[in-house]
Protein backbone atom coordinates (compact mmCIF):
# COMPACT_ATOMS: atom_id res chain seq x y z
CA UNK A 1 0.00 0.00 0.00
CA UNK A 2 0.93 3.76 -0.32
CA UNK A 3 -0.07 6.68 1.27
CA UNK A 4 0.77 10.41 0.80
CA UNK A 5 -0.41 13.14 3.54
CA UNK A 6 -1.58 16.34 1.95
CA UNK A 7 -0.81 19.47 4.44
CA UNK A 8 -2.72 22.04 1.79
CA UNK A 9 -6.27 21.57 2.28
CA UNK A 10 -8.30 24.16 3.79
CA UNK A 11 -7.20 24.68 7.76
CA UNK A 12 -5.00 22.04 7.60
CA UNK A 13 -2.30 21.68 10.02
CA UNK A 14 0.05 18.66 10.73
CA UNK A 15 3.76 18.52 11.16
CA UNK A 16 6.39 15.84 11.49
CA UNK A 17 4.97 12.88 9.77
CA UNK A 18 6.18 9.92 8.92
CA UNK A 19 4.43 7.05 6.93
CA UNK A 20 5.27 3.09 7.06
CA UNK A 21 3.97 0.02 5.93
CA UNK A 22 3.44 -2.49 9.27
CA UNK A 23 2.18 -5.83 8.76
CA UNK A 24 -0.26 -4.40 5.69
CA UNK A 25 -1.34 -1.36 8.07
CA UNK A 26 -0.36 1.86 7.13
CA UNK A 27 1.07 3.74 10.32
CA UNK A 28 0.58 7.60 9.93
CA UNK A 29 2.42 9.81 12.62
CA UNK A 30 1.96 12.84 12.84
CA UNK A 31 2.09 16.08 15.80
CA UNK A 32 -0.02 19.14 15.66
CA UNK A 33 1.98 22.04 14.49
CA UNK A 34 2.06 25.21 16.66
CA UNK A 35 2.86 27.58 13.08
CA UNK A 36 5.29 29.72 15.34
CA UNK A 37 3.25 29.79 18.71
CA UNK A 38 3.48 28.61 21.86
CA UNK A 39 0.93 26.38 22.05
CA UNK A 40 -0.39 23.74 19.78
CA UNK A 41 -3.81 21.70 19.62
CA UNK A 42 -5.54 22.39 16.48
CA UNK A 43 -4.64 19.27 13.52
CA UNK A 44 -6.21 18.63 10.34
CA UNK A 45 -4.61 16.93 6.99
CA UNK A 46 -5.78 14.48 4.44
CA UNK A 47 -4.67 10.40 4.23
CA UNK A 48 -4.20 10.28 0.04
CA UNK A 49 -4.36 6.98 -1.22
CA UNK A 50 -2.16 6.25 -4.43
CA UNK A 51 -2.51 2.87 -5.43
CA UNK A 52 -5.44 0.55 -4.95
CA UNK A 53 -5.97 -1.68 -1.94
CA UNK A 54 -7.80 -1.99 1.23
CA UNK A 55 -6.50 -2.48 4.86
CA UNK A 56 -6.09 -0.45 7.35
CA UNK A 57 -4.91 2.60 8.81
CA UNK A 58 -2.89 3.93 12.09
CA UNK A 59 -3.03 7.20 13.04
CA UNK A 60 -0.63 8.01 15.97
CA UNK A 61 -0.82 11.53 17.19
CA UNK A 62 3.11 11.77 18.91
CA UNK A 63 3.59 13.41 22.13
CA UNK A 64 -0.34 14.75 23.36
CA UNK A 65 0.42 15.78 26.53
CA UNK A 66 2.58 18.96 25.05
CA UNK A 67 -0.89 19.84 23.68
CA UNK A 68 -3.15 22.53 25.58
CA UNK A 69 -4.79 20.68 28.10
CA UNK A 70 -3.51 17.47 26.62
CA UNK A 71 -3.05 15.77 30.32
CA UNK A 72 -6.27 12.96 29.50
CA UNK A 73 -5.31 11.92 25.91
CA UNK A 74 -7.92 8.91 26.45
CA UNK A 75 -10.47 11.60 26.16
CA UNK A 76 -9.46 12.46 22.36
CA UNK A 77 -12.44 11.98 20.10
CA UNK A 78 -10.77 13.58 16.27
CA UNK A 79 -13.11 13.23 13.52
CA UNK A 80 -12.72 11.43 10.16
CA UNK A 81 -14.37 11.90 6.85
CA UNK A 82 -13.90 9.48 3.71
CA UNK A 83 -14.01 10.98 0.77
CA UNK A 84 -17.35 13.16 0.33
CA UNK A 85 -18.64 11.57 3.26
CA UNK A 86 -20.03 13.24 6.48
CA UNK A 87 -17.16 13.66 9.18
CA UNK A 88 -17.93 11.34 12.07
CA UNK A 89 -16.32 10.62 15.43
CA UNK A 90 -13.75 8.24 16.42
CA UNK A 91 -14.25 6.04 19.24
CA UNK A 92 -11.23 6.93 22.24
CA UNK A 93 -8.07 5.89 20.64
CA UNK A 94 -5.30 3.22 22.33
CA UNK A 95 -2.69 5.36 24.62
CA UNK A 96 0.94 3.78 24.76
CA UNK A 97 3.02 4.80 27.09
CA UNK A 98 6.56 4.58 25.39
CA UNK A 99 9.82 3.35 27.15
CA UNK A 100 10.70 7.06 28.16
CA UNK A 101 7.50 8.08 29.78
CA UNK A 102 6.43 9.91 26.50
CA UNK A 103 3.00 8.75 25.28
CA UNK A 104 1.36 8.57 22.31
CA UNK A 105 -2.69 8.07 21.46
CA UNK A 106 -3.55 6.17 18.24
CA UNK A 107 -6.66 5.67 16.14
CA UNK A 108 -6.71 2.31 13.66
CA UNK A 109 -9.36 3.13 11.10
CA UNK A 110 -10.46 1.51 7.63
CA UNK A 111 -7.87 2.90 4.98
CA UNK A 112 -9.30 4.81 2.60
CA UNK A 113 -9.83 4.12 -1.10
CA UNK A 114 -9.00 7.51 -2.47
CA UNK A 115 -8.38 9.74 0.64
CA UNK A 116 -9.70 10.70 4.30
CA UNK A 117 -9.70 13.74 6.26
CA UNK A 118 -8.82 13.69 10.06
CA UNK A 119 -9.16 16.34 12.37
CA UNK A 120 -9.30 17.22 15.85
CA UNK A 121 -12.75 18.21 15.63
CA UNK A 122 -15.49 19.23 13.10
CA UNK A 123 -13.84 22.14 10.90
CA UNK A 124 -15.88 24.86 10.37
CA UNK A 125 -15.12 27.79 7.66
CA UNK A 126 -16.16 29.58 4.49
CA UNK A 127 -18.35 26.42 3.65
CA UNK A 128 -20.15 25.82 6.77
CA UNK A 129 -21.20 29.68 6.65
CA UNK A 130 -22.81 29.36 3.27
CA UNK A 131 -24.56 26.54 3.97
CA UNK A 132 -25.41 28.86 7.66
CA UNK A 133 -26.35 32.12 5.08
CA UNK A 134 -28.34 29.45 2.47
CA UNK A 135 -30.42 27.55 5.50
CA UNK A 136 -31.55 31.60 6.60
CA UNK A 137 -32.98 32.04 3.04
CA UNK A 138 -32.42 36.09 3.11
CA UNK A 139 -32.43 36.69 6.93
CA UNK A 140 -28.93 37.09 7.16
CA UNK A 141 -26.75 39.94 5.13
CA UNK A 142 -23.21 39.65 5.09
CA UNK A 143 -20.72 42.71 5.23
CA UNK A 144 -16.89 43.09 5.34
CA UNK A 145 -15.92 45.15 8.38
CA UNK A 146 -12.40 45.47 7.70
CA UNK A 147 -9.32 43.39 6.48
CA UNK A 148 -6.95 40.60 9.28
CA UNK A 149 -2.98 41.71 9.47
CA UNK A 150 -2.62 39.62 6.52
CA UNK A 151 -5.15 41.43 4.34
CA UNK A 152 -7.91 38.66 4.48
CA UNK A 153 -11.73 40.39 4.86
CA UNK A 154 -13.42 40.06 8.16
CA UNK A 155 -17.14 39.11 7.79
CA UNK A 156 -19.71 40.51 9.86
CA UNK A 157 -23.18 39.09 9.52
CA UNK A 158 -26.57 40.95 10.99
CA UNK A 159 -30.08 41.34 10.28
CA UNK A 160 -30.98 44.77 10.51
CA UNK A 161 -27.81 47.77 10.37
CA UNK A 162 -30.53 49.49 13.12
CA UNK A 163 -30.10 53.48 13.15
CA UNK A 164 -27.91 56.24 14.86
CA UNK A 165 -29.75 56.44 18.44
CA UNK A 166 -32.06 53.00 17.41
CA UNK A 167 -33.97 51.06 20.38
CA UNK A 168 -33.74 47.66 18.92
CA UNK A 169 -32.10 45.54 21.48
CA UNK A 170 -29.24 44.36 20.04
CA UNK A 171 -26.48 41.51 20.84
CA UNK A 172 -22.96 41.58 19.06
CA UNK A 173 -21.44 37.91 18.68
CA UNK A 174 -17.80 36.62 17.78
CA UNK A 175 -16.48 33.73 17.12
CA UNK A 176 -12.58 32.44 16.32
CA UNK A 177 -10.72 34.79 18.56
CA UNK A 178 -8.91 31.48 18.99
CA UNK A 179 -8.86 30.22 15.25
CA UNK A 180 -8.62 26.82 16.21
CA UNK A 181 -11.12 26.53 18.73
CA UNK A 182 -14.24 25.10 16.09
CA UNK A 183 -16.67 24.21 18.77
CA UNK A 184 -17.68 27.58 19.39
CA UNK A 185 -18.10 28.22 15.69
CA UNK A 186 -20.32 25.58 15.73
CA UNK A 187 -22.28 26.73 18.72
CA UNK A 188 -22.59 30.70 17.18
CA UNK A 189 -24.18 27.82 13.83
CA UNK A 190 -26.58 27.09 16.15
CA UNK A 191 -27.51 30.72 17.49
CA UNK A 192 -27.59 32.04 14.72
CA UNK A 193 -29.76 29.39 13.01
CA UNK A 194 -32.22 29.95 16.42
CA UNK A 195 -32.32 33.65 15.51
CA UNK A 196 -33.18 33.36 11.85
CA UNK A 197 -36.20 30.90 12.99
CA UNK A 198 -37.54 33.97 14.98
CA UNK A 199 -38.07 36.46 11.91
CA UNK A 200 -38.70 39.95 12.63
CA UNK A 201 -39.48 38.76 16.40
CA UNK A 202 -35.71 38.37 16.79
CA UNK A 203 -33.75 40.91 18.07
CA UNK A 204 -30.37 43.19 16.68
CA UNK A 205 -27.93 40.47 15.92
CA UNK A 206 -24.36 41.54 14.70
CA UNK A 207 -22.06 38.44 14.37
CA UNK A 208 -18.43 38.19 13.58
CA UNK A 209 -17.78 34.29 12.80
CA UNK A 210 -14.23 34.17 12.11
CA UNK A 211 -12.78 36.74 14.24
CA UNK A 212 -9.21 35.67 13.42
CA UNK A 213 -9.58 34.70 9.60
CA UNK A 214 -5.90 34.60 8.76
CA UNK A 215 -5.47 31.66 11.54
CA UNK A 216 -9.09 30.12 10.07
CA UNK A 217 -7.53 29.57 6.98
CA UNK A 218 -3.86 28.63 8.04
CA UNK A 219 -5.02 26.04 10.19
CA UNK A 220 -3.35 28.08 13.32
CA UNK A 221 -4.62 26.57 16.73
CA UNK A 222 -4.12 30.27 17.63
CA UNK A 223 -4.06 30.44 21.40
CA UNK A 224 -1.64 32.86 22.52
CA UNK A 225 -0.09 32.99 19.35
CA UNK A 226 2.08 35.41 17.91
CA UNK A 227 2.99 38.76 17.28
CA UNK A 228 0.06 39.00 19.87
CA UNK A 229 -3.31 36.80 21.19
CA UNK A 230 -6.31 38.01 19.78
CA UNK A 231 -8.23 37.63 22.84
CA UNK A 232 -5.71 40.10 24.86
CA UNK A 233 -5.20 42.45 22.00
CA UNK A 234 -8.71 44.80 23.15
CA UNK A 235 -6.58 47.33 25.33
CA UNK A 236 -6.35 51.31 24.34
CA UNK A 237 -4.11 51.32 21.96
CA UNK A 238 -5.13 47.82 20.11
CA UNK A 239 -2.34 45.38 19.22
CA UNK A 240 -3.92 43.69 16.23
CA UNK A 241 -5.22 45.25 13.11
CA UNK A 242 -8.08 42.83 13.51
CA UNK A 243 -8.98 43.97 17.13
CA UNK A 244 -8.66 47.70 16.04
CA UNK A 245 -11.12 46.60 13.13
CA UNK A 246 -14.10 45.29 15.43
CA UNK A 247 -13.93 47.97 18.08
CA UNK A 248 -15.18 50.23 15.59
CA UNK A 249 -17.62 47.90 14.74
CA UNK A 250 -19.13 47.42 18.31
CA UNK A 251 -18.72 51.16 18.26
CA UNK A 252 -21.40 51.38 15.39
CA UNK A 253 -23.36 48.68 16.79
CA UNK A 254 -23.26 50.21 20.26
CA UNK A 255 -24.67 53.45 18.67
CA UNK A 256 -27.43 51.73 16.06
CA UNK A 257 -29.30 49.46 18.83
CA UNK A 258 -29.69 49.32 22.48
CA UNK A 259 -27.04 47.05 23.32
CA UNK A 260 -28.20 44.48 25.47
CA UNK A 261 -25.43 41.86 25.61
CA UNK A 262 -22.08 40.53 23.91
CA UNK A 263 -20.66 36.75 23.60
CA UNK A 264 -17.50 35.43 22.84
CA UNK A 265 -17.45 31.63 21.88
CA UNK A 266 -13.98 29.65 22.65
CA UNK A 267 -13.27 25.87 23.05
CA UNK A 268 -11.06 25.21 26.36
CA UNK A 269 -8.44 23.06 26.73
CA UNK A 270 -8.44 19.44 25.03
CA UNK A 271 -8.97 17.35 27.80
CA UNK A 272 -11.87 18.89 29.10
CA UNK A 273 -14.94 17.19 29.26
CA UNK A 274 -16.85 18.64 32.06
CA UNK A 275 -19.51 20.46 29.79
CA UNK A 276 -20.14 23.50 28.47
CA UNK A 277 -19.14 26.98 30.50
CA UNK A 278 -18.80 30.30 30.69
CA UNK A 279 -16.32 32.79 32.06
CA UNK A 280 -18.15 36.35 33.90
CA UNK A 281 -16.50 39.65 33.72
CA UNK A 282 -13.83 39.46 36.55
CA UNK A 283 -16.03 41.51 39.53
CA UNK A 284 -12.97 43.47 40.00
CA UNK A 285 -13.24 45.46 36.59
CA UNK A 286 -16.73 45.76 36.83
CA UNK A 287 -18.62 44.27 39.79
CA UNK A 288 -21.84 45.80 37.94
CA UNK A 289 -21.36 43.44 34.88
CA UNK A 290 -20.24 40.49 36.81
CA UNK A 291 -23.79 40.43 38.72
CA UNK A 292 -25.04 41.03 35.42
CA UNK A 293 -23.83 38.43 33.60
CA UNK A 294 -24.39 36.22 36.70
CA UNK A 295 -28.25 37.00 35.68
CA UNK A 296 -27.70 35.94 32.36
CA UNK A 297 -25.62 32.87 33.22
CA UNK A 298 -27.85 31.44 35.37
CA UNK A 299 -30.56 31.54 33.00
CA UNK A 300 -28.31 30.16 30.11
CA UNK A 301 -27.28 27.46 32.28
CA UNK A 302 -30.36 26.47 33.50
CA UNK A 303 -31.51 25.94 29.58
CA UNK A 304 -28.79 24.05 28.68
CA UNK A 305 -29.40 21.70 31.82
CA UNK A 306 -26.80 19.01 32.42
CA UNK A 307 -27.04 17.32 28.95
CA UNK A 308 -24.59 20.55 27.95
CA UNK A 309 -23.88 22.79 31.01
CA UNK A 310 -20.94 21.81 33.13
CA UNK A 311 -21.72 21.82 36.95
CA UNK A 312 -19.70 25.14 37.70
CA UNK A 313 -21.20 27.52 34.81
CA UNK A 314 -20.53 30.81 35.76
CA UNK A 315 -16.45 31.11 36.39
CA UNK A 316 -13.57 33.86 37.16
CA UNK A 317 -10.89 33.21 34.76
CA UNK A 318 -8.10 32.45 36.65
CA UNK A 319 -5.75 30.67 34.66
CA UNK A 320 -1.99 32.64 34.45
CA UNK A 321 -2.48 34.50 30.49
CA UNK A 322 0.89 34.97 28.59
CA UNK A 323 -0.77 38.73 28.06
CA UNK A 324 -2.51 40.63 30.90
CA UNK A 325 -3.94 43.14 28.45
CA UNK A 326 -7.32 43.83 27.90
CA UNK A 327 -9.47 41.09 26.37
CA UNK A 328 -12.93 40.87 24.82
CA UNK A 329 -15.00 41.21 27.76
CA UNK A 330 -13.18 43.49 29.78
CA UNK A 331 -12.90 45.91 26.99
CA UNK A 332 -17.40 45.61 26.83
CA UNK A 333 -17.30 46.05 29.96
CA UNK A 334 -14.74 48.98 30.66
CA UNK A 335 -15.26 50.72 27.58
CA UNK A 336 -18.23 50.13 26.00
CA UNK A 337 -20.31 49.81 29.48
CA UNK A 338 -21.20 46.27 27.73
CA UNK A 339 -22.25 43.14 29.42
CA UNK A 340 -19.74 40.22 27.73
CA UNK A 341 -19.73 36.64 28.59
CA UNK A 342 -17.47 34.06 27.00
CA UNK A 343 -17.90 30.47 26.26
CA UNK A 344 -16.30 27.50 26.09
CA UNK A 345 -17.29 24.51 24.53
CA UNK A 346 -15.67 21.27 24.58
CA UNK A 347 -13.79 19.49 21.75
CA UNK A 348 -15.07 15.71 22.21
CA UNK A 349 -17.26 15.00 25.05
CA UNK A 350 -19.62 16.21 27.83
CA UNK A 351 -18.99 13.46 30.38
CA UNK A 352 -20.13 10.26 28.56
CA UNK A 353 -22.04 11.87 25.57
CA UNK A 354 -20.04 12.63 22.56
CA UNK A 355 -20.70 15.35 20.43
CA UNK A 356 -21.96 16.20 16.86
CA UNK A 357 -21.90 18.94 15.09
CA UNK A 358 -26.17 18.76 15.76
CA UNK A 359 -25.49 18.94 19.45
CA UNK A 360 -23.19 22.22 19.24
CA UNK A 361 -25.88 23.34 17.41
CA UNK A 362 -28.63 22.51 19.75
CA UNK A 363 -26.63 24.08 22.60
CA UNK A 364 -26.15 27.08 20.58
CA UNK A 365 -29.87 27.25 20.41
CA UNK A 366 -30.64 26.97 23.71
CA UNK A 367 -28.04 29.33 24.87
CA UNK A 368 -30.19 32.14 22.45
CA UNK A 369 -33.44 30.81 23.69
CA UNK A 370 -32.13 31.83 26.94
CA UNK A 371 -30.81 35.02 26.07
CA UNK A 372 -33.86 36.57 23.66
CA UNK A 373 -36.31 35.44 26.48
CA UNK A 374 -34.24 37.35 28.98
CA UNK A 375 -34.86 40.34 26.31
CA UNK A 376 -37.39 42.98 26.80
ZN1 LIG B 1 -10.22 30.56 23.29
Amino acid sequence: MSFQVDTQIPHSNGCNISIREKNGTAVVSFSPHPHGGPEALWFCFRLKRTDRGSGEAKLILENPTNLLGGSRPETFRPVIRYEEEEWQRLTPGEVKELPDGRLEVSWLVRAPEDYLDFALCYPYGKPELEKLMEAGRGFWQQDIIGVSQKGRPILRLSNDYGQEGGSRPGLYLLARQHSGETPGSWVLDGFLRYTASLGKEAPLVWAVPFANIDGVEQGDYGKDNFPYDLNRAWGAPPMRYETLVLKRDLARWKARCRPVLAIDFHAPGASENDGIYCFLQKPGVSLEKYEEGKGWSDKIAAKLGPKFAAPSFGRIARYSSRWETANFTTFCAAELDVCALSFETPYFSIKEHVLTMEDYREAGARIAEAVISMIR
